[in-house]
């Protein structure tokens, strides 16, 4: 049987370039596309070396450029997107809203115009636990309620959920009465996986997240702080209501959350899927505390770390992690590296890039 195409979008990024590798591992062929605004070539370099593949197609595009992403679906057979192309700082979407809403949204509204216009696709949303916000129910389920986001980032991963679901449900209904005036000729399915806090690099130390800046996530700041780049861990807030008044967190290995995409590709290609649309949480159903992580690094590195405890950061959530059942069970995924692992990789990542392993 022939192979199928997977495209990419935003796959020379940190969890683009995991997922592409997993995919490659796994039989598919990928076509990657990505308009560079956030990383460079490190990782979509470090593929082709995992993968030993160097015919990997690659283009450089803005996925809001609608006429290059209808012609990117006429010049490839393209059975499945993976949809990554977006932006992702919180804190600069509070700041820059317009920024934010144009590019997240147009980039999915145009892979998902063209994918209709090319005969219809699987399309797979890489959205967040974010859109579950504060609550006390805990672990969440995929029924548990979404909250009003707290940034325009945020919203941009529930509006984009909406509309996947929306454009899914125009497309069943194609050529019925309800949706006689479309001009749908494609189906649509889709998935949405909902992430937690995916960490870690991969164990060959050749792809990693590799953020601009300073970070703004806990371990790309904590394996900064060892190597020197950042004199002090601040850890947000010890008086929280957890064992250790720290906050918890659900953190999921890249390579773990990479391989979950495989699935989710699988399940929809395979004719697998139970709905059109389907959502799942992507997490280890493990919390863990900022001051548990740090501790953990520590340990599994043999180094000791600089930090000091300071104010709550506005917006934080107390804790949050994931059910997994509903992806363990429908997806036939479980994660599966430990805290310690990853975070091993992490710190093998960081003395890659800085040339010191
Ligand atoms: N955090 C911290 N210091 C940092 C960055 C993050 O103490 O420099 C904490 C943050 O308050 C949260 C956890 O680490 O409790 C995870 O934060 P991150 O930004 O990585 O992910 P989030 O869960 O906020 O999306």
């Amino acid at each position: 049987m022939a192979k199928k195409t997977v495209l990419v979008s935003g796959g020379a990024g940190y969890i683009g370039s995991h997922v592409t590798v997993e995919l490659i591992n796994a039989g598919y062929d990928v076509v990657v596309a990505d308009n560079m605004s956030n990383c460079d070539m490190t990782c979509f370099e470090g593929v082709k070396k995992i993968t030993g593949r160097d015919d990997i197609p690659f283009e450089l595009m803005d996925c809001c450029d609608t006429a290059k992403v209808q012609d990117l679906f006429g010049r490839y057979k393209i059975d499945a997107v993976i949809h990554f192309a977006a932006f992702k700082a919180v804190g600069e979407s509070v700041a820059q809203p317009i920024k934010y809403y144009r590019n997240n949204l147009d980039s999915f509204l145009n892979i998902l115009d063209a994918s209709i216009a090319h005969g219809g696709c699987n399309v797979l949303f890489s959205s967040s636990a974010t859109v579950y916000g504060e609550t006390d129910k805990l672990p969440v389920t995929e029924e548990s309620p979404r909250q009003s986001a707290t940034s325009p980032y945020g919203n941009t991963k529930q509006i984009c959920e909406d509309i996947l679901r929306d454009v899914i449900k125009a497309s069943a209904a194609y050529g019925t009465e309800v949706n006689a005036g479309a001009s749908a000729q494609g189906p649509v399915k889709g998935i949405a996986l909902r992430y937690f806090n995916p960490i870690g690099a991969h164990p060959s130390a050749l792809i990693g997240e590799l953020p601009r800046g300073v970070p703004n996530n806990l371990v790309p700041f904590i394996t900064q702080t060892a190597i020197g780049k950042r004199a002090c861990l601040s850890i947000f807030g010890n008086d929280y209501p957890t064992p250790d008044g720290t906050c918890l967190r659900d953190y999921i290995d890249i390579v773990d959350l990479a391989k979950a995409h495989v699935a989710a590709v699988s399940r929809m290609l395979d004719g697998k899927m139970k709905k059109d649309y389907e959502i799942f949480n992507v997490g280890t159903g493990r919390p863990v505390s900022v001051s548990e992580l740090v501790n953990a690094f520590e340990k599994v590195n043999g180094l000791k770390l600089n930090y000091k405890y300071v104010d709550r950061r506005p917006g934080d959530v107390v804790a949050i992690w994931a059910d997994t059942r509903l992806a363990n069970e429908e997806l036939g995924w479980k994660a599966e590296r430990t805290v310690e692992e990853t975070l091993a990789s992490a710190w093998a990542w960081e003395k890659h890039i800085a040339g010191i392993e």
